[in-house]
């Protein structure tokens, strides 16, 4: 008799464990999951006449830190100083700070002619020098602007102002008048779009973003196979954050995926997780609590059915 049950329990156990034909899993991103970021407050972006190297580019943070070499005399520095006060009075959500060294934008100054045509000298020359890409935004890392000796001789710092908006992602304007004009000359200033522009992309508060960016599974009986790509889009790195698997609508279990620093992903390969028999839709939720404040909590999660 023991014998008996023995041997109906072991073929009990082997027809669970016989291998399934395993099932693939369709999937069906909810919201903005697995698509680049569409972030309503930024499709609203107007950029203006004055062309900019890349949309959506901006530092991570609305305080800013410089730091002037001391290459830089007395004349060149006081330009530089009113430019980014001027920068920041007109921007208003912008301001900076000087510091002595790991600076966001660094200044310096050179005596060099630097001949680019006849009769035409180098000012200066700006741009951001370190970009971190992400399908959201293209973050500023470090900008760097070179002040030259033929810059500064107007009352207003012309020059230092070109090469800060330069650093800030804007081109070159045809307007004669616009302070982006190739050539320079004193009564430049900034035009209206420009002000609009900055403050429409340094008004998104600086927040992370978790985003699905693909996932992959298969069932085999109870058992679920799946691979998740996540990634933050956002300005700012995640400190911590979890995934939530839910089977039809019960929790199956939660990851902890930990840090994500800004641009960079996790990817989560899993096999063999119990879900148990029968389930048909399998969810997949970033930070199911609600704990991390994201630009876009709607592209937080995927469904998968058999
Ligand atoms: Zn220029």
């Amino acid at each position: 008799m023991l014998v008996f049950l023995m041997l109906v329990f072991s073929f009990a156990l082997m027809l669970e464990r016989l291998p399934v034909e395993p099932v693939k899993l369709t999937t069906n991103y909810l919201d903005g999951s697995g698509e680049a970021m569409g972030y309503g407050q930024l499709s609203m972006v107007d950029y203006g006449s004055v062309e900019v190297f890349a949309e959506n580019l901006r530092f991570s943070h609305n305080l800013i830190s410089y730091w002037i070499s001391s290459d830089c005399d007395a004349g060149r520095r006081g330009d530089m100083v009113e430019a980014l006060t001027i920068f920041s009075d007109e921007m208003k959500v912008v301001s900076f700070f000087e510091v002595d060294d790991d600076a966001d934008i660094l200044i310096g100054c050179s005596n060099d002619f630097v001949e680019l045509g006849e009769d035409l000298f180098a000012a200066g020359e700006g741009g951001p020098s370190r970009i971190i890409n992400t399908s959201g935004f293209k973050i500023i890392e470090e900008g760097k602007i070179k002040l030259y000796a033929m810059g500064g001789n107007c009352d207003y710092p012309i020059v230092a102002l070109h090469e800060l908006f330069h650093v800030f992602g804007f081109g070159h304007s045809p307007d004669p008048m616009n302070i982006m004009y190739n050539t320079s000359a004193c009564d430049q200033r900034m035009s209206d779009d420009m002000v609009d522009l900055i403050v429409a992309l340094y008004s998104v508060e600086a927040l992370s973003d978790a985003r699905i960016e693909s996932v992959t599974g298969a069932i085999k009986g109870r058992y679920l196979d799946f691979n998740i790509s996540i990634l933050n889009e956002g300005l700012i790195g995640i400190d911590g954050i979890s995934l939530t698997i839910l089977g039809d609508g019960e929790v199956v279990d939660m990851v902890d995926l930990g840090e994500i620093a800004m641009g960079y992903g996790r990817n989560l390969r899993v096999v063999n997780m119990d879900v148990g028999s029968g389930v048909e839709e399998v969810r997949f939720v970033l930070d199911a609590e609600g704990l991390v404040r994201e630009l876009d909590e709607g592209n937080n999660a995927v469904e998968m059915t058999a």
